[in-house]
């Protein structure tokens, strides 16, 4: 019995979230859900981010988290338009929590959505919230091992950006090790490799963001 009720949860899941990119694409809105665990360097990827979108996407932001608003006041800090989820515990964001925070956000001139999901590996890997593009974050000091680990995740995501390359000497962190998982469970992902606070890989990053917008928006979703 149990089993059915989690299968009608995920169900019922999958249609708001086939509502949410409608309305993305009917607004001219990219989607993207970040995904990782608590302190890979989602928010600092953003800023990072961001920064070099300038004249080339304008960015709003929903925050997940369980408790605070610390993120969402970093993104208010640097002129984003955000929204803050607190899920009192829950440990990931679901297509229906997303469909009332985009009532809540002033899309006007937005055309890119990124969802920063509650920081999680494992069941943010269920939930489709609705995006065009599902970005997998894995910071160098997390291990090597984490696709092997948390296969789900990576395997249903569209890129996987390798976050904190600035701290590998300090690691035995093998990116070859994380390349050739990733292209196992994920052969059409692209893969980065980025210092956010130094700037490495940055530039790359940000161009191919800006490329598969455009193609995604030129495509109606
Ligand atoms: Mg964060
Ligand atoms: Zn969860």
């Amino acid at each position: 019995m149990r089993i059915v009720a989690a299968k009608k949860i995920l169900k019922a899941n999958e249609q708001t979230a086939a509502e949410n990119r409608e309305r993305l694409a009917a607004e001219r809105i990219y989607g993207v859900n970040l995904v990782g665990s608590p302190g890979c360097g989602k928010t600092t990827l953003l800023e990072s981010l961001f920064r070099r979108l300038e004249g080339r996407a304008s960015p709003a932001v929903i925050e997940g988290d369980i408790a605070g608003q610390i993120d969402a006041d970093r993104m208010a800090k640097i002129g984003v338009p955000v929204v803050q989820i607190n899920t009192d515990g829950m440990c990931h964001l679901d297509a229906n929590m997303i469909a009332a925070a985009t009532d809540d956000l002033d899309c006007r001139g937005v055309d890119v959505l990124v969802i920063e999901n509650v920081g999680n590996l494992v069941c943010t890997a269920g939930y489709d919230l609705g995006e065009h593009l599902r970005i997998v974050v894995l910071s160098v000091p997390e291990g090597d091992d984490k696709l092997v680990k948390y296969p789900a995740i990576f395997q249903r995501s569209d890129a996987l950006v390798v976050t904190k390359m600035d701290l590998l000497p300090h690691t035995n962190f093998d990116m070859e090790r994380v390349t050739g998982d990733m292209k196992r469970l994920a052969p059409e992902a692209t893969i980065f490799a980025v210092s956010a606070i130094k700037g490495d890989g940055m530039d790359e990053l940000a161009d191919w963001f800006v490329e598969t917008k455009n193609t995604t928006i030129r495509k109606g979703g």
